[in-house]
């Protein structure tokens, strides 16, 4: 069973060790002095380590292991957790380290360098197991508009949502990211674009419907969508990118709030010329 204990800094004894970055080894808490002064009360009978984990100068938490009987840990057990919270605090700092290479602050989802490194993974994935892969690029309806009205901070908040509505709407194995500017993706393991059109239009009416509101007046904020597949629709990366987007093109050019899946007659030149010269 998982089980969370909070400890504030400067609590007996976690606490203290919190505070003061030391690892702590009491033979026998009864008699200890250091113990004794750290704490006063509620003393049980026993021997006790506990060892921060640190990792630079920036505590993580702490390991604590105790016995009801005094002396039962010796010099050699106190090394081996110290060195256990070396390596764990490692290994969590590093995982920490990843996650924040990986995540879009603002909106807290994948960024752009995961989602391109990710899609070449599913490319693979796809390859092999000889599936397809979708992927729904979108884009939210005149923004710079909503911008210049409501101004920036109104307009991140609406990103924040729109993220949180991307992230409900979809598989658990979907991976949402954040393009860039307003701009999301999500890309769908084992969904040809006729199947990835579900998601995109579920996705399309949770943000329609979202009461987003600005002094308690409700805003209406929608999106366009684009969906292709691969390898249907596109022999690679950058094929599948570009067919998604110029589907999203077309949702924008036929009155925007939309889902399009891609096809071989739209003119994928003609969106990129137009992208171009916007
Ligand atoms: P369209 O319907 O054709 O997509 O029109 P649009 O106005 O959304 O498109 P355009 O590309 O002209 O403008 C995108 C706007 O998105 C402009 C930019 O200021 C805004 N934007 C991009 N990133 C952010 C952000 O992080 N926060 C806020 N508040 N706005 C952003
Ligand atoms: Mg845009
Ligand atoms: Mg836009």
């Amino acid at each position: 069973m998982k089980k969370e204990t909070r400890v504030g800094v400067g609590e007996p004894i976690s606490g203290w060790v919190v505070e003061t970055g030391q690892p702590l080894f009491v033979e026998d808490v009864e008699t200890d002095h250091t113990f004794l002064s750290i704490k006063k009360s509620n003393i049980s009978r026993g021997t006790l380590i506990s060892v921060p984990l640190k990792a630079k100068d920036k505590l993580l938490g702490v390991i604590n292991v105790s016995k009801s009987v005094p002396n039962s840990f010796s010099k050699k057990d106190f090394d081996l957790y110290k060195n256990l919270a070396n390596q764990a605090s490692i290994a969590i700092e590093n995982a920490r380290l990843y996650k924040y290479a990986v995540t879009d602050e603002m909106t807290k989802l994948y960024n752009h360098r995961y989602f391109q490194q990710r899609l070449d993974e599913e490319l693979l994935r796809a390859d092999r197991y000889e599936n397809q892969v979708s992927l729904i690029m979108l884009d939210v309806d005149h923004f710079k508009k909503f911008n210049d009205t409501y101004g920036h901070p109104e307009g991140d908040r609406v990103l924040k949502t729109v993220s949180k509505l991307l992230e409900s709407n979809v598989r658990e194995i979907d991976i949402v990211a954040r393009y860039g500017g307003e701009e999301f993706v999500v890309i769908c393991p084992e969904k040809d674009s006729g199947g990835a059109l579900a998601p995109a239009n579920r996705i399309r009416t949770a943000i329609e419907g979202f009461d987003f509101r600005i002094n308690s007046v409700h805003v209406p904020i929608t999106i366009s969508l684009g969906v292709a597949s691969y390898p249907d629709q596109a022999r690679n990366k950058s094929e599948l990118v570009t067919r998604a987007d110029t589907a999203l093109y077309y949702s924008k050019e036929n009155g925007r709030n939309r889902a399009t899946r891609f096809n071989s007659d739209m003119n994928i030149e003609a969106v990129l010329q137009k992208k171009k010269a916007k």
